[in-house]
């Protein structure tokens, strides 16, 4: 049983593992875009769990989801059919238009299918992926991430990996050649900084892909479920891929996973691949209910909407010798400074914000999709003082 008397910080500085860096804050509720301690104070919540948060905490229609789903069934294996599972699949894929699909646990586990996925059906090994890309911390995943202080404490890792720099279509014709399975690419960098996808960068990627009998792995882990202002944000793009990876807000903030699979690929081999809880009702339940909330509302436009707003607000409102550059699509937004980032994560968090960063001078905002327009023009406000303040 929880025994709420034990000190929290003592315990987790105790027991835990020690991989994570944590802020002095101890989260107890949440409630649409709000965060409250265990004091009761509360925070907007930019970082939206890390991107698990689209529909924000508590959401009424997730909550009846998995309420109802608990009680009928939780876990299922692959074993059986299941009919929400059944439901799911079919939603899944009409909406990002695509035909099969694979459900796992996480965003990691969404690119480590991929990546075998690619490799099995071409029949090739080599996979390009991009500078400052971000795919997650398992050893297939780890292996297409460029951050090297990720990677280096693991490796030898997969071989055949090539990165070439972001945005830049002449360096991708150059490196592709036979034995290249995947391209694997954000549409916009998350933790690397906030870089989104040129206009027709995509575009010619998938062209340059299909020339070549490669297969292209679009990573819409973070940028999926109505973030950038689309429901998927390759959707701006016009592009189609062949494989196509989700994770974080699918299921309404329940872990799971998801590799949407094209015609290029079609239907896999009996026992290439599984997942002991992937696919179960418990997550299908919430990821139907997250896809139905995304479809019959105006959150997407409105995030579209706001964010155009709010990015252009702050590239008038921030001055230069603060602010670098500003980027961003829809509500992910990226603030990139002239010096670190992390000092002031400290100072928003006393002004009742919180945010993350991506890399060591952006700051990134998260927000729900669900926040009001006050608070999001309070953390603008916000944040216009906090970084002005440092002059
Ligand atoms: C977060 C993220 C991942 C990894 O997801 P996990 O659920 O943490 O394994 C992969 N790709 C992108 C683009 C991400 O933002």
């Amino acid at each position: 049983m929880l025994d709420t008397t034990l000190d929290t910080l003592a315990l987790e500085q105790a027991h835990t593992s020690g991989v994570y860096t944590k802020r002095d804050l101890q989260i107890a509720r949440g409630e649409g875009a709000y965060l409250f301690d265990t004091a009761g104070r509360r925070y907007i919540d930019c970082v939206g769990g890390q991107g698990t948060a689209n529909l924000g905490h508590a959401h009424p229609a997730i909550v009846a989801a998995i309420q109802q789903q608990a009680a009928e069934l939780i876990s299922c294996p692959e074993l059986f059919h299941n009919p929400v599972r059944a439901n799911y699949q079919a939603a899944i894929c009409e909406a990002a238009g695509m035909n099969r699909v694979f459900l796992c646990n996480s965003g990691a586990e969404s690119v480590e299918a991929a990546i075998k996925f690619a490799r099995a059906r071409t029949r090739r090994t080599g996979i390009i992926s991009t500078m400052r890309g971000f795919h997650g911390r398992t050893f297939g995943a780890l292996s297409v991430t460029w951050n090297k202080s990720y990677r280096e404490p693991a490796e030898p890792l997969l071989p055949g990996v090539n990165f070439i720099p972001f945005n830049n279509i002449e360096r991708l014709q150059g490196a592709l050649n036979d034995t290249v399975a995947a391209v694997i690419v954000e549409v916009v960098q998350g933790e690397g900084g906030v870089y989104p996808a040129e206009s027709g960068y995509l575009q010619a990627v998938q062209e340059l892909c299909r020339a070549n009998g490669t297969l292209l792995i679009v990573d819409e882990v973070q940028t999926g479920f109505g973030r950038t202002g689309s429901l998927f944000a390759h959707q701006q793009d016009g592009i189609t891929p062949d494989l196509l990876c989700l994770a974080k807000s699918i299921a309404g903030g329940l872990p799971m996973g998801a590799v949407l699979i094209g015609e290029q690929v079609g239907e896999l081999a009996p026992s290439l691949h599984s997942s002991t809880f992937g696919g179960n009702p418990l997550a299908c339940a919430a990821a139907l209910a997250t896809l139905d909330v995304l479809q019959n509302t105006d959150l997407i436009e409105q995030a579209r909407q706001r964010g155009a707003t709010v990015i252009e607000h702050l590239r008038n409102a921030l001055p230069e010798s603060i602010v670098r550059e500003i980027r961003g699509r829809g509500l992910l937004i990226g603030i990139e400074l002239r010096d670190k980032a992390a000092p002031f994560l400290r100072r928003l968090q006393d002004e009742g914000v919180l945010v993350l960063t991506a890399g060591p001078t952006v700051l990134r905002l998260l927000p729900p999709l669900v926040i009001s327009d006050a608070d999001l023009w309070d953390v603008i406000a916000i944040i216009e003082r906090v970084l002005t303040d440092a002059v």
